[in-house]
Formats: C-alpha cells, structure tokens, sequence
C-alpha cells in the first residue's frame, strides 16, 4: 500500500520505470560549476562541499562507463536485478564547454547495461537553449529527469549563500523544460540563514505551483571547512541549526502542502558525520524517515493502521 501521507520518490519511478526496480547512481564526470570556476563567480556557494555528499564509487578519474561499472557491482551482490538511472550529480551536470561533449558523456552512461535513463543534476541558470535541444533529444529514446538545484524562493536568501541566480531562475527552467515535456525536480534546502521555517513553507508553495515532478528537501548542514563554516564561526553569519524536534514539526507541514502530484525524494542530508560541524543528529535516512511517519500517523492515526499493515512501511532504506 501507497504511504498514505505523500508520493515516496521509489513510487514515482515504480510509476516511470513499470515493473522494474529502479535506483540512481551517481557519476561525477568532471563537471565544474559556473558559480566556481569563473563563468558567473568563483566562491562558490557559501554551504557548498562537493565531498560531502559524493558517494565513494565515484570518481572523476574513472570513465562514466567504469564508474556505472563499479556502482553496478556494489549494489547487484544484494540486489541482483536491479536497473539504474545514470545521475550525473557532482557540481554542474550541464556545464560543458561543448554541447557535443555532454553528448558523449550522456550517451556513454545510457550504452551501459541496466541503464534506463538520466538523472541530471544542474543550476536553474545553466540550461541554455542547445543543451535544452540535446535533452529533448535524449528524452525522445531514453528518460532523462532534470533536478535543479533551487534552495529556496527567496532571492534574498539567495544572495546571502552566493547562488547568484534568482527566484524567477528557477521558475523559467521549470517551464521551459515541462515545455519540452522533461521532468524535473526541485532540490530545497531548510534552515538557510535568515531563514524561518514560515520562510520554507512559503518556498514549498510557491514550488508547488511550477510542473514539477518531485521535491528533495533537506537541513542545512554546515560542512566543515566551507565558507559557512568560517562565516559562523567568525560571527559574520548567524545559524541556527533545527532540533530534530522542529526538524520534524516543520515536515509534517511540509508534507501536507504537498500533493500526490509530486514526489517527495528525501528530507534528510547525511554527510559523513566527520564532516558535520551542525547540526550533528547521528540519523540516517530510513531512521529521520520513521520518526517523519511517526509523527504524521498521530495526526492521522486511521491512515497510519493501514500503512503498519504495509511491510514496506517501516523500511530500512540509507
Ligand atoms: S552548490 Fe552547486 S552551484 Fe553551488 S557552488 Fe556547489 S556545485 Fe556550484
């Protein structure tokens, strides 16, 4: 049984990929990122740490093809018939010097066994008209989702962590590209200083509004060694980290603004815990996730007697 509360992300590629199961894995093909290397900025975001949360199979000096290798021998020992979505997730997934060269790269991780299709994770300011050209034409043969990296509605958030890109951003990448009839999702962030948890319940609306497919929220985590980081310490930059408490309190509104329509993908970032200056919480995914369901069945304890007969529910998911 469907968990009665939201759209879990595995449901929404059940729905995509029929009969199949279906999983990312994560390439970095030696994508920079426009906010780094000069094209727009070179700081960078101010949370940002590419390491953070870049699984350890990956590896930009491996080719596409032996990093999907490598993943695909991880996971197949437990399970074995599993099929996979390429996600080009390091840094700026679009951002390529030539449109002819992110061919290559995409095309090489479809020609790969048990790849069904492209995960392409990018900046709303770096989806020019040829690379939209190219996507189209790839989704024509094989699937392709776009996730954006939004973070929040609030272009004054969106100065204060260097994104330099805007609100309106963000809203014209999502319509051009359901006009070319690509999927996308939206990556969030709660927590972003000068924020409120109003604040991110605004953002969740107004995202609601645009066509897309799901939603990836997560906390704030301040990353050792990042600007962030240096920011807090110095007193130039206030963060207040949620409880897990208020974490949760605040996704029980999260998930209620949210129609079946889209996808929920995760609320949780786990970064390894060596890495994590705030807030330090020792959950993983499935255990955040749990509490998340916990907390919305006592508000809803009817719905939630159904879902505990659903051996599914309780998962023990990363
Ligand atoms: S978060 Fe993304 S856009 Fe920002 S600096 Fe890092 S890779 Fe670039």
């Amino acid at each position: 049984m469907a968990n009665p509360w939201y759209k879990e992300y595995s449901e929404y590629l059940a729905e995509r990929w029929p009969g199949l199961k279906v999983q990312k894995l994560s390439v970095d093909a030696g994508f920079s990122c426009p906010n780094r290397d000069g094209t727009i900025g070179s700081g960078g975001c101010i949370y940002c740490d590419n390491s953070s949360f870049t699984p350890g199979y990956c590896n930009p000096r491996q080719s596409v093809a032996g990093q999907l290798a490598e993943g695909r021998r991880f996971f197949s020992r437990k399970y074995p018939h599993m099929k996979y979505l390429a996600y080009f997730q390091s840094f700026t997934g679009t951002h390529a010097s030539a449109t002819e060269r992110l061919r290559q790269l995409y095309d090489e991780a479809l020609a790969q066994p048990d790849v069904v299709g492209l995960i392409i994770g990018t900046r709303p300011d770096s989806l020019p008209e040829n690379v939209m050209d190219l996507l189209s034409e790839i989704n024509h043969r094989r699937r392709v989702i776009v996730e954006i990296g939004a973070e929040t509605s609030h272009d004054a958030t969106l100065r204060r962590i260097n994104r330099r890109h805007t609100w309106q951003d963000v809203e014209d990448a999502a319509l051009r590209l359901s006009k070319r009839g690509i999927e996308c999702g939206l990556h969030l962030i709660a927590g972003l200083p000068g924020e409120s948890s109003d604040d991110v319940l605004v953002t969740v609306e107004r995202a609601c509004r645009l066509p897309i497919a799901s939603i990836k929220l997560h906390q704030l985590q301040v990353i050792r060694g990042t600007i962030l980081d240096r920011l807090r310490r110095s007193g130039e930059i206030q963060v207040t980290p949620f409880s897990i408490e208020e974490y949760l309190d605040l996704c029980v509104k999260v998930v209620r603004l949210i129609d079946r329509r889209v996808a929920i993908e995760r609320f949780l970032a786990s970064a390894p815990p060596e890495m994590v200056e705030a807030p330090r919480w020792g959950l993983k995914n499935y255990q955040f996730t749990n509490l998340l369901l916990n907390r919305l069945a006592e508000s809803s304890p009817r719905s939630y007697g159904q879902c505990l007969s659903d051996p599914d529910t309780q998962r023990n998911d990363n």
